[in-house]
């Protein structure tokens, strides 16, 4: 395409447009407002403060009869709610498992909310169903699995888990004989669920909402990194599904997939991976023998929105054989008429919903795999760097570092508690606690594009600065 049509023109506001001109000076004002949110966000208190929170009453009160003004409207949302966000996309806040959305995710994000398209299906938007498609081939590739495995643009890991265990619940049962989407679950063979005593509380939550069970999940020991310990595996016999774990939320330790992949062939089970965030590993060659194994499983849960920064909310569930997922979860409806392309809605729990794979496909198409790569690299270095200056600074690193994640005790866990608080109050960065094999930590979780050098430098000041205090 010629560069010259590639290029945004501004018309006057004179000129014949299908918005009015206060409408159109709404989004661009917008855009300016966002603009500025995300321009200023690394001079502020990363967490908000307590007075910025109690001026949100100000939005509160009855229901009007009469509607307002959208300029003041937005006027006022900016006012009084961009203080009261936490900094999520600061290059220094360093809570819970996040990423930082990109800017070029954000700004497909825009535009693909302003396209307002309905990604169910490929006649409500042949550009989502399309875009999605590629952004899915693409993830499989970076991430190194199969390329003709399925997948599925959900809400977040949780569903993804729910999707991908919903896939399983298929394949083992359908192996006995037995149509678990037909005839449901009573009567039907036992099937059980071995997990890792560290597993993420959404995959007990999935097999709850499976109707399977959350007190049928047979808990493995764990390691003393958390690890799902391959030689505590039970003996089972019968339709049965193995949830692995590539990244503690804790820890950032990786189950030995390996040993699992082994065990789960030679006992017929069905294998299933959490890498919510971990499985981006796998893109960065420096860490990707930390997965060993990943792709032996039958399915994957891994979140955009965390190690991919994509804005929220952006989970993906991967499924080896396109078949088990659309068994589980497609739709039809004597209006919804079958195509020759890929139809988003056979492959999700949901029917109509955004077009996630737009910033999906457009960070992986800004990053490219060496920028992808770099990204996670980075994070994984930033983390190293946090645990030996915090170590030598005469805190105590309780896990081993090999991703992005850092556990941190300031000594008893009253202490490390007042450290955290005071760390939060401070402002510079922000870190929340944990409890993790019995200890209370404080968890710092490097998993944003933003972070800088200088960012970890900034932050490990103030933390030294707090640990005096205390
Ligand atoms: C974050 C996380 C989840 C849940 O993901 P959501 O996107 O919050 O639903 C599940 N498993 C692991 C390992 C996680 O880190």
């Amino acid at each position: 395409m010629a560069e010259s049509a590639n290029r945004v023109r501004q018309p006057p506001l004179t000129e014949p447009s299908s918005l009015s001109p206060a409408e159109r000076l709404l989004l661009l004002e917008a855009a300016l407002r966002a603009t500025s949110y995300r321009a200023s966000i690394a001079h502020r208190h990363v967490g908000p403060r307590a007075e910025d929170v109690d001026r949100l009453r100000a939005l509160a009160g009855p229901l009007r009869d009469e509607g307002d003004n959208p300029a003041r409207v937005l006027e006022e949302l900016d006012v009084l709610g961009s203080p009261a966000t936490v900094g999520v996309t600061s290059g220094r806040y360093f809570g819970f498992v996040t990423g930082g959305s990109l800017p070029i995710t954000v700004a497909a994000n825009w535009l693909a909310t302003a396209w307002d398209q309905n990604a169910g299906l490929s006649i409500t938007s042949p550009v989502a169903a399309e875009i999605e498609r590629i952004a899915l081939d693409w993830v499989l590739d970076a991430l190194r699995l199969p390329g003709d495995a399925a997948g599925a643009l959900v809400t977040g890991a949780t569903m993804a888990n729910f999707t991908a265990l919903a896939a399983a619940r298929h394949a083992v049962l359908a192996r006995v004989g037995w149509d678990v989407e037909s005839d449901g679950l009573r009567g039907a063979p036992a099937l059980q669920v071995v997990v890792g005593a560290e597993v993420h509380p959404s995959v007990r939550r999935s097999v709850s909402l499976l109707g399977i069970g959350r007190e049928q999940c047979i808990p493995v020991a764990a390691d003393d990194q958390g690890r799902l310990r391959a030689d505590a595996l039970p003996q089972v016999t019968g339709p049965t599904i193995v949830c692995a774990q590539a990244g503690n939320v804790n820890t950032g330790a990786v189950d030995p997939l390996d040993d699992i992949a082994n065990w789960a062939r030679a006992n017929g089970a069905w294998m299933h991976v959490d890498g919510a965030f971990g499985l981006w590993a796998a893109a960065a060659p420096e860490r990707a023998p930390l997965l060993a194994g990943h792709d032996r499983a039958d399915s994957w849960a891994v979140d955009a929105h965390k190690w991919l920064n994509v804005p929220y909310d952006c989970g993906i569930a991967i499924v080896r054989r396109a078949a088990d997922l659309r068994a589980a979860v497609a739709l039809s409806a004597e209006y919804l008429t079958e195509t020759a392309v890929r139809e988003p809605m056979h492959f999700t729990p949901e029917l109509s919903r955004r077009a996630r794979g737009v910033e999906v496909w457009a960070a992986l198409r800004a990053l490219g795999r060496r920028g992808l790569a770099d990204l996670v690299e980075r994070c994984c270095l930033h983390a190293g760097h946090f645990a030996r200056h915090l170590s030598a600074a005469g805190a105590e690193v309780l896990n081993r570092v090999t991703l992005n994640q850092v556990l941190v005790s300031f000594g008893s866990a009253q202490q490390t508690l007042r450290v955290i608080e005071a760390i939060q109050r401070d402002g510079t960065c922000w870190c929340g606690s944990t409890v993790w094999q019995g200890r209370t930590a404080m968890r710092i979780s490097v998993s944003s594009w933003a972070t800088t050098e200088a960012d970890v430098d900034a932050s490990l000041a103030a933390i030294r600065r707090c640990m005096r205090q205390v």
